[in-house]
């Protein structure tokens, strides 16, 4: 039979269990886990994914700081926060908003954070330790964590299974490339510059398309059977929606359902995972620095 892997219950449950702790925590040590989250510039899809960030911690009991800087604010003034956020005791998680406006330098940034407190996982500190055998993170990136967080929970074996990604950035394709390999999958990239994309990716038996581009990966790239991750959100122009707009995966989900054997949609997919797993890393960072089991 065909699986459509729901994101939304699987986060809710998550979310459950982290509003248990939270206040098992709370009630034991008199410590609430906090986030602060800066926000630079004023684009559309951040400020909506800040907003979810925050209503989540709320919902879950975690407190939430949120400082949101104009759109030419210079590197000192995104660094100040940093700093302050780094020593605040009452903070656990700080996570700059990404794009950042193109005149910051984005690795000055990440770099500034601390590590223990970098709930992202973008420090090249976590970064690296992601990449080498035998060692690990303080933090995993939340969307690759989100995405192998599905194929646990809906019992999809990984070891010794052919697992490609679309994609390569330092948010997701990267880090869920190595995230699978640590799961004993052999994995393969392909990226812009891969050619005959769609002969590789119908080797895969797991397939995670995160490559930005809406409907790319057509019936005819899946292999009959694969489970298909799709992390791609691309709003399209569509005259018949509300209004004018729709969001869409990377994967065309009509054909890929005719021929995976598990898929998830978008929306309702990777998406409600990832805020999850910033939870659950802010209260995991929480629990490490008070040393609460
Ligand atoms: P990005 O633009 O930084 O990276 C895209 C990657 O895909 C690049 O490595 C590029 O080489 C590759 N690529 C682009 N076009 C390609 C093509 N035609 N063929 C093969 N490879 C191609 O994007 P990103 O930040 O990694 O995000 C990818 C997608 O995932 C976007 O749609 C983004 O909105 C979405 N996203 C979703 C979540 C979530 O929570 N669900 C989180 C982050 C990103």
């Amino acid at each position: 039979g065909f699986t459509r892997i729901d994101g939304n219950k699987e986060a809710k449950s998550i979310r459950d269990e982290i509003k248990i702790e939270v206040s098992r925590m709370d009630a034991s040590i008199h410590v609430v886990p906090g986030l602060a989250v800066i926000h630079v510039g004023d684009r559309q899809d951040s400020a909506s994914y800040v907003s979810k960030k925050k209503k989540a911690c709320e919902s879950a009991g975690i407190k939430s700081v949120d400082v949101c800087l104009p759109g030419d604010s210079p590197e000192e003034e995104l660094l100040k926060y940093i700093l302050i956020f780094n020593e605040d005791p009452s903070i656990h998680g700080i996570l700059v908003q990404l794009p950042l406006p193109s005149h910051l330098n984005e690795h000055n940034i990440l770099k500034a954070i601390n590590p223990k407190k970098d709930v992202d996982g973008f420090h090249p500190q976590n970064m690296g330790l992601l990449a080498m055998r035998g060692r690990e993170p303080d933090f995993v990136p939340c969307t690759p964590k989100g995405c192998i967080e599905l194929l646990h929970r809906y019992n999809v074996e990984m070891e010794g299974k052919r697992a490609v990604v679309i994609g390569r950035s330092n948010i997701v394709g990267m880090p869920v490339a190595h995230l699978l390999q640590n799961e004993d999958a052999t994995v393969t990239t392909i990226h812009s510059k891969t050619k005959n994309p769609e002969e590789i990716a119908r080797e895969a038996d797991i397939l995670i398309a995160a490559a930005g581009q809406p409907n790319m990966v057509r019936g005819s790239w899946i292999k009959p059977g694969a489970v298909v991750i799709d992390v791609g959100i691309n709003h399209i122009e569509d005259p018949s929606a509300p209004r004018g707009r729709r969001l869409v995966g990377d994967v065309c989900y009509e054909e890929a359902c005719k021929v995976a054997s598990a898929i998830t949609p978008v929306p309702g997919g990777v998406g409600p995972m990832t805020i999850a797993m910033l939870l659950s890393n802010t209260l995991t960072s929480a629990k490490r620095i008070h040393e609460f089991e």
